[in-house]
């Protein structure tokens, strides 16, 4: 029940109709019994600075930020840790006083599924397909990982550019080559790691693949494929991956893990994963 000691927590993005966020969170706060509901907030670009004041007037605990604010937030908060600093993106916020607070779960959410593999990170290759914002965590991820080289293949070369040139932390960018889309049929064989950023094969158009099926043979078997994308599970990138004997990870588990890391920032205690896991399942086959 909602009543005037109800804590509020939140999404704000535009559009944020179809967040799959308030479904996760609201079965977690439920299961826990705590007296928080979590809320979608549609928020538009030029609204961002009044609507984050007005958050800390109603005295908001916390929220995500998604698409287009997740860049745009930065100057509006008064501390940002090294990991969200690093990547200049932030997608959760907290109180600090009467200011607010950022940082990245996504690096956390991205890395949750790859940390359960048994693997050498500090001899891998990562590929990664896409230079936008998810890629920006990937890529953070990569290098606190381990991993001492991350190609990044694009579309755009000036685009390209652009990705390596907006990196300042000498640690990833030493570790960053950048490659246009010609150059994956050299680039496949070297993968341990290949991870789709890019939207393509996400519904519905789940027969889309940004890799030709001669161009995913190329992949080793020892590999592991990982697409951002959550809905179809799993998209056609992950069943020509799966066809090569690859370990392929869709961007559900990424996208349970990005809350629960935020959720136990603003609850300051553990938090049921499980719940949250259900939660976004039942919500897409709703959908
Ligand atoms: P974004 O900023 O728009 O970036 C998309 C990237 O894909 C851009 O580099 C774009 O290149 C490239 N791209 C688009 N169409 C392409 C094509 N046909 N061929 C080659 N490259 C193409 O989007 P984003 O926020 O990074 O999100 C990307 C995907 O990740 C989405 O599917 C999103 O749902 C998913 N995601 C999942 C999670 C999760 O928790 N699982 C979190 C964040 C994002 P151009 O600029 O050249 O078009």
């Amino acid at each position: 029940m909602i009543t005037g000691k109800t804590q509020l927590l939140g999404v704000i993005g535009h559009p944020v109709e179809h967040s799959l966020s308030p479904a996760m969170h609201n079965a977690a706060i439920a299961h826990l019994g705590l007296d928080y509901v979590y809320l979608p907030l549609s928020v538009k670009p030029e609204a961002l600075a009044t609507a984050i004041a007005g958050l800390a007037a109603i005295n908001f605990t916390g929220f995500n930020v998604t698409i287009p604010h997740k860049q745009a937030i930065l100057p509006l908060l008064s501390e940002i840790s090294p990991v969200a600093q690093a990547v200049g993106a932030v997608n959760t916020v907290w109180r600090q006083g009467d200011a607010w607070a950022g940082t990245n779960t996504d690096i956390a959410g991205f890395l949750a599924p790859l940390q359960a593999q048994n693997r050498d990170w500090c001899s891998a290759v990562a590929v990664i397909l896409g230079y936008g914002g998810a890629a920006r965590a990937v890529v953070a991820a990569c290098a606190q990982l381990g991993c001492p080289i991350i190609h990044i293949i694009g579309r755009n070369w000036q685009k390209l550019q652009q990705f390596y040139a907006s990196w300042n932390d000498a640690d990833i960018s030493s570790k960053l080559q950048v490659h246009a889309w010609d150059k994956l049929p050299q680039l496949i064989p070297q993968a341990t790691l290949l991870v789709n950023t890019t939207p393509v094969g996400m519904h519905p158009h789940a027969e889309a693949s940004p890799l030709s099926n001669a161009q995913m043979k190329l992949l080793s078997p020892e590999a592991i494929a990982y697409d951002l994308i959550y809905t179809p599970s799993p998209t056609e990138f992950l069943q020509q991956a799966e066809k090569q004997g690859a370990i392929a990870i869709d961007g559900r588990e990424m996208l349970v893990q990005q809350g629960a890391a935020a959720l136990q920032i603003w609850l300051k205690q553990p938090v049921p994963v499980e719940v949250m896991r259900q939660a976004l399942h039942q919500q897409l086959q709703r959908e």
